[in-house]
């Protein structure tokens, strides 16, 4: 152990085998997911310190659940976080890929010797150049594309109840097709709204769902075509203090008539317009302005910014922000609205136009029923993903062709072609790895793969040849990309760390453990 100052840091040497701790610390977390890649891929019992149990094969989940004390395995968890945030699919993906560039990279360095910067920057060029190959064999689709059915199903159907979960996307995208529905380019991630409730029932309602417990507040029964005003208006109450620290009556009450009166304004503007309904979005709740309206049976709910901004998108209204606003108020029309009381559920039902649609996800247990929301969530991304890169062959087939084009590219890279060759070698990975997920010998039955195009792969249930566009196989190319990127990342700072000090910074900044004290049940 030597001791070096690093500026103001003192750190401490722990060793210089961190390129190999650190290399199995990424395996480990790459082993505990790495089974669960694809449809076959086995489920995980996750158990946390209060004895909750829950099953689940999503890799994201697994990783995000799991400690890891290991500043490295750390690091693979963060990535994955981004790469579920950014695309909400595909982290499996991104380990599976990252632990095999690590695992072939370790090798050459510390077997063969090879410098590590040699490496790194052979797999850049090669995750480049994967990309660019990405980019052109993805096929571009739109909204009435078979493909994006297919890729939703690709993304959840091997997920819990994959199936139904699929048909309640399918179901929702159809809504936003139907006449009067979204135009153009759609972005499902803010027209498609989820809420996951063991005690209802799957279904894909044509409006929005808010979810709010009303207590004592009468709901009108005919709410049929009732106008909706929007308000964000912090009417604020005149407070005890200030009316303590004036001595001035005569102020404090020609302030309370003012405000008396501007409450008046605001309510008489929401009732000229029609509106039998108010959304509020405000910190203070108006005990006046509440009361103006009651009186005249139009009925406030406090709802949240997010609930808000998606009731405006719904409507297309804007919402009133400002007192001098409330001159000219934009109105908007719910088909119907309905309160069901047991679950505390406004159900507020488009009417001409449809800009959203709500996918509301039942199940047994809470458990189970957040278990489906996060499919419904995988297929949602993987359709949004495809709507804006394309589709590609699923199974590991383009990734094989991918694997095979820089291969067959690589014989004039000079010294690059070693890195470039260690990308080539975790793409062909993938499908190895489902094959094997599946109880096939992934290195034999990929040998048996005589068309290389891209979209031929091997059909995990009967181990035959087929073309994977055919059998409804297909993959976003912005996932995939995505994945590669990810991936990128945790490699290259992987290869690249050739050493672990602990620095008595302040801030405790870098801590090194082996990666035999990387420990996932650590409490
Ligand atoms: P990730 O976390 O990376 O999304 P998944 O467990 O969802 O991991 O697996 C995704 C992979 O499984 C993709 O490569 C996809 O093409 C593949 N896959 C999905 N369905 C099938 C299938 N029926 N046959 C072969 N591969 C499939
Ligand atoms: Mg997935």
């Amino acid at each position: 152990m030597t001791e070096q100052s690093l500026g103001n840091v003192q750190a401490q040497s722990v060793g210089n085998t961190a390129l190999e701790n650190n290399c199995a610390a990424v395996l480990s977390i790459a082993d505990t997911v790495r089974t669960t890649l694809g449809p076959k891929g086995l489920d995980k019992l996750l158990v946390d310190e209060l004895g909750n149990r829950f099953i689940t094969n999503d890799g994201a989940t697994i990783m995000l659940s799991v400690k890891t004390v290991h500043p490295v395995a750390k690091l693979v968890v963060e990535i994955a976080d981004r790469q579920e945030e950014k695309v909400g699919d595909g982290t499996t993906t991104a380990v599976v890929l990252a632990a095999e560039m690590i695992k072939e990279g370790n090798r050459l360095i510390t077997d063969i010797g090879i410098h590590p910067t040699l490496i790194v920057r052979g797999i850049e060029l090669g995750i480049q150049r994967s990309i660019e190959l990405f980019k052109q064999m993805a096929i571009k689709i739109n909204v009435e594309d078979a493909g994006l059915a297919q890729v939703i199903s690709t993304a959840a159907g091997s997920r819990m109840d994959g199936g139904q979960v699929v048909s309640l996307v399918s179901d929702a995208l159809g809504f936003l097709k139907k006449p009067n529905g979204k135009k153009g380019m759609i972005n499902l991630k803010k027209s498609i709204f989820l809420i996951n409730n063991p005690m209802l029932d799957d279904r894909v309602f044509d409006g929005i769902v808010i979810q709010k417990q009303l207590f004592g507040q009468q709901i009108p029964d005919n709410l049929d075509n009732t106008k909706a005003v929007l308000l964000k208006i912090d009417l604020k109450e005149i407070k005890e203090s200030l009316v303590k620290e004036m001595k001035n009556y005569d102020e404090i009450v020609r302030m309370k008539e003012r405000q008396t009166k501007m409450t008046k304004e605001i309510s008489d503007s929401i009732c000229e317009t029609g509106a039998g309904i108010v959304f509020m979005a405000s910190a203070h709740a108006d005990e006046q302005l509440l009361a103006n309206l009651l009186e005249e049976n139009v009925l406030m709910i406090h709802v949240s910014n997010e609930e808000l901004l998606n009731i405006a998108n719904t409507l297309d209204v804007q919402v009133v922000r400002r007192k001098e606003d409330i001159g000219e108020i934009s109105v908007g029309t719910f088909k119907s609205v309905y309160y069901d009381e047991e679950n505390g559920l406004f159900f507020l039902e488009n009417h001409a136009q449809r800009k959203m649609v709500t996918i509301i996800i039942g199940g047994v247990t809470k458990v189970t029923s957040q278990e489906r929301w996060r499919t419904v969530k995988d297929g949602i991304s993987a359709a949004q993903s495809a709507l804006n890169d394309g589709i590609v062959a699923g199974g590991g087939a383009v990734e094989l062709c991918i694997s095979e084009k820089l291969k067959e590219e690589n014989s004039n890279s000079g010294v690059d072609s070693i890195g470039i060759e260690v990308v080539a070698h975790a793409l062909s990975g993938i499908m190895r790895q489902i094959l094997t997920n599946a109880g096939f010998n992934g290195f034999e039955k990929m040998a048996e793969i005589k068309n290389k195009s891209g979209e031929y792969g091997i059909d995990i249930s009967t181990g035959k040849e087929i073309n994977m566009f055919e059998a409804g196989v297909v993959d976003s190319a912005g996932i995939k990309i995505n994945a590669l990127k990810s991936a990128a990342e945790i490699v290259k700072a992987v290869l690249r760390i050739d050493r672990i000090l602990i620095a008595h910074s302040p801030h405790n900044a870098v801590i090194g453990k082996s990666a035999n004290e990387t420990n996932f049940n650590d409490k």
